[in-house]
């Protein structure tokens, strides 16, 4: 299939790899020349702009940094541009209005259009081990996960327009709050006079257990290696989170809703951010308990 590929940063990089790894024909274009030349070392095709970088594709796929760039580059560059019959799949974390919003004006435009992001950081981006939450018809759903299965070892429905970008936020809100519980018993636990790895091996078989405990602990030496092995780098950078704490809180406000832990855990967040350590992973903020 013919792809063109939209934004090859930390995410876009490794996923368009996995696409043309896998036989397809990837048009790629960022605004980077540094990520260009590495699309080309991958095996993609570059070009000088987003409009040449669409020219006779099936899918247009895009990984961008927010609502904002993925409204301009939609309206301005793909609708209208790309052919009629090329589904568009938009990958970026952004906010459920403008998801809903672009969705509208490339259907109007007679296009099928997905929101698709992910969850998974840069390391399943590069191994093709990212889950996708889609949002849109039964039809564009079913082009998509053709597009998506090469980049992804989930890709599951979510429900129509917008409805992947909810899934996402929503999922986030509910990691922050566990992270955060997570380093609050873990740092207790300590305090009391438990050992961490004896505390992990109770908690990862009992009803504290979660992907924060048992995948992802903030303890540097206990359960599955993790950026607390690494000094807290790499990973999901603190920014990011924060990013999509602050678009629940748009998305709860829009449902007439006050999350009281979601709200707790994007001011927490917030704070550790603006103390400098936007780029150390999530689960750093255990140094703050
Ligand atoms: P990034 O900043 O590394 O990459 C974004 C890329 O988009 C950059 O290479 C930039 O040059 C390019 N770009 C910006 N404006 C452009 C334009 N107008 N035209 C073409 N290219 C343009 O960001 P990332 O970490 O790859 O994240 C991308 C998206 O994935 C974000 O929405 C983020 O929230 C989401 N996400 C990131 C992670 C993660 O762990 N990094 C995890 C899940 C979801």
């Amino acid at each position: 299939m013919k792809i063109a590929f939209i934004g090859l940063g930390n995410m876009g990089g490794g996923m368009a790899a996995n696409l043309a790894r896998a036989g397809h024909a990837v048009r790629a274009f960022d605004l980077s020349e540094e990520a260009l030349s590495k699309a080309r070392v991958s095996g993609c095709e570059t070009f000088d702009s987003v409009r040449e970088a669409v020219e006779g594709v099936e899918a247009v796929v895009s990984m961008l940094p927010g609502g904002a760039i993925v409204k301009a580059v939609f309206t301005a560059d793909v609708i209208g541009h790309a052919p009629k019959h090329a589904i568009l799949l938009d990958c970026s974390t952004i906010d459920v209005a403008t998801a809903r919003e672009v969705e509208r004006l490339a259907a109007e435009a007679g296009y099928q259009m997905v929101d698709a992001p992910v969850s998974g950081g840069i390391a399943a981006a590069a191994a093709g081990s990212l889950t996708f939450m889609v949002g849109g018809s039964g039809k564009a759903f079913k082009r998509a996960s053709e597009v998506l299965e090469p980049m992804g070892k989930a890709v599951i429905h979510a429900g129509g327009a917008g409805a992947g970008q909810a899934a996402k936020i929503c999922n986030n809100m509910m990691l922050a709050i566990h992270m955060i519980g997570t380093c609050e018993g873990f740092t207790m636990a300590r305090r009391l006079g438990l050992d961490s790895q004896v505390f992990y091996d109770i908690a990862s078989v009992s009803s504290g257990q979660s992907w924060s405990v048992t995948s992802y602990c903030p303890v540097p030496g206990v359960g599955p290696e993790t950026p607390a092995d690494h000094g807290y780098k790499g990973g999901f950078a603190t920014a990011l989170m924060l990013k999509d704490l602050k678009l629940a809180m748009e998305a709860a406000a829009t449902a007439n809703m006050d999350p009281h832990l979601g709200r707790h855990a994007k001011d927490l967040y917030q704070a550790f951010d603006e103390a400098g350590n936007g780029a150390l992973d999530f689960s750093a903020i255990i140094k703050t308990v």
